[in-house]
């Protein structure tokens, strides 16, 4: 794409009124645009980030056994609320509408547990699971973290039923390497972590966790650094948590990029879900969601990748919204390049066609964080090469007749 095309400019100043570093970045670089506190347009860079991670997302969630991918509607009735028994607890939290008994999604166990018993009722049915990617809305009183923590932000949630206990383990534990691949083709190290399961249900939950110095979360790591316990079920002195983290308590702080529960018939037994068995007995199906904040997700990767000191940003280049920025430091020498790569079926680029100073240029890659620059130049020119930045910061001359095979390998 050409950069004269492409709407959303970057910004020199820090934007008013944020403090997190994804937002200011996300900002500068012409990302996002912010309506209200935790209320954010998705311009052109960041819903390519968005498409990347949901692509790899997808991949990853159609893989599993029994598992398709739906829509579900963002508005629902209050009764569904009412007959789970959740209706008082998420007052404070889902949005409503004047005048009907509906309010916008904050999260959909009730809703796919309505579309469940519509649909099935043998055991011969099971296991079923299904998932969808979508906008949530929370009223959050402390969105004051950019896309961390929106009020309406986009999360791919899953939910997952099963005949018996044994079948719902084997699944969740499906899910959760599907969830560790998922974060690794993102970027980022996430680590499995026990967390409170809730008021409702005996069993821990356990989230995904990203080291990062401005995570709301503190977590408690192993020695190993691949486990950890959420501070919300530490207790210092505890014989099974000491011996967890073998007597050194390492306390981080994190940002949780997904969360996974396991509720059984939580939502089963109030709403009368159940299926016959072999025998013929009415059996309460078990059930479990699975959610990973997909826009919490690009916040993230800007935490763990960006430079606010030197407003600079590297994206991993699986989700990096372009791969490759070609930069033209004189009107037009760029544009054959550009054409080469658009027949050669290297699309994911970004042309920097427009007639501003190098200085500027490079100033704003710099935000834009392409993993791969092509700088053209009158110099470069006279040797037939452009110059390659790669996201270490070194350099290579290649000759233009090379670059289609370099891109291919790099
Ligand atoms: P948190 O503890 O951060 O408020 P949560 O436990 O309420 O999150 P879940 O209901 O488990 O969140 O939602 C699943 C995933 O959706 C979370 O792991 C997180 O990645 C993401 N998420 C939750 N709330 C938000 C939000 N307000 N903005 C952006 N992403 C969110
Ligand atoms: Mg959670």
């Amino acid at each position: 794409m050409k950069q004269t095309q492409l709407f959303g400019t970057t910004k020199k100043e820090t934007p008013s009124g944020e403090v997190s570093k994804n937002a200011i970045l996300l900002t500068r670089g012409g990302y996002i645009d912010k309506e209200l506190a935790g209320i954010y347009t998705l311009l052109p860079l960041a819903l390519r980030a968005v498409q990347k991670i949901s692509a790899i997302v997808r991949e990853e969630m159609n893989r599993l056994p029994h598992t398709s991918e739906v829509l579900m509607p963002m508005l629902q009735p209050h009764s569904l609320w009412e007959e789970s028994g959740r209706r008082e607890g998420i007052k404070e939290i889902m949005y409503d509408l004047k005048d009907e008994a509906i309010g916008l999604g904050p999260t959909h166990e009730e809703v796919a547990q309505d579309v469940f018993r519509h649909f099935v009722q043998s055991y011969k049915d099971l296991p079923r699971a299904f998932y969808q990617i979508q906008t949530k809305f929370r009223h959050e009183p402390r969105a004051k973290s950019g896309l961390l923590r929106g009020r309406e932000f986009m999360m791919k949630d899953l939910y997952s039923f099963h005949l018996t206990a044994e079948d719902l383990i084997e699944y969740y534990d499906l899910v959760k390497q599907a969830y560790l691949k998922i974060y690794s083709r993102c970027g980022l190290n996430a680590i499995y972590t026990d967390a409170s399961g809730g008021v409702f249900t005996k069993y821990r939950s356990h989230e995904f966790q990203v080291l990062a110095e401005n995570g709301e979360d503190t977590i408690y790591l192993n020695q190993a650094g691949d486990r950890a316990w959420n501070k919300e079920v530490v207790q210092e002195d505890d014989p099974e948590f000491l011996q967890f983290c073998s007597g050194e308590i390492i306390k981080k702080n994190a940002i949780e990029v997904g969360n996974i529960f396991r509720y059984d018939n939580k939502y089963s037994k109030p709403m009368h879900s159940t299926v016959v068995n072999k025998n013929g007995e009415e059996i309460e199906v078990l059930g479990a969601s699975y959610g990973i904040g997909i826009t919490r997700l690009v916040g993230t990767i800007v935490e763990v990748y960006g430079d606010l000191e030197k407003s600079k940003m590297i994206w991993p280049a699986s989700v990096a919204p372009f791969k490759i920025h070609l930069i033209e430091l004189s009107e037009g020498l760029g544009e054959d390049i550009y054409n080469v790569l658009m027949l050669s079926n290297i699309s994911d680029v970004l042309y920097d066609d427009r007639a501003v100073s190098a200085g500027n240029k490079f100033a704003d890659a710099d935000l834009i964080g392409s993993p791969i620059r092509i700088i053209v130049s009158a110099k470069t020119q006279a040797t037939k090469c452009v110059e390659i930045v790669l996201p270490d910061g070194k350099t290579e001359l290649i000759k233009e007749k090379d670059l289609i095979n370099y891109l291919a390998k790099n």
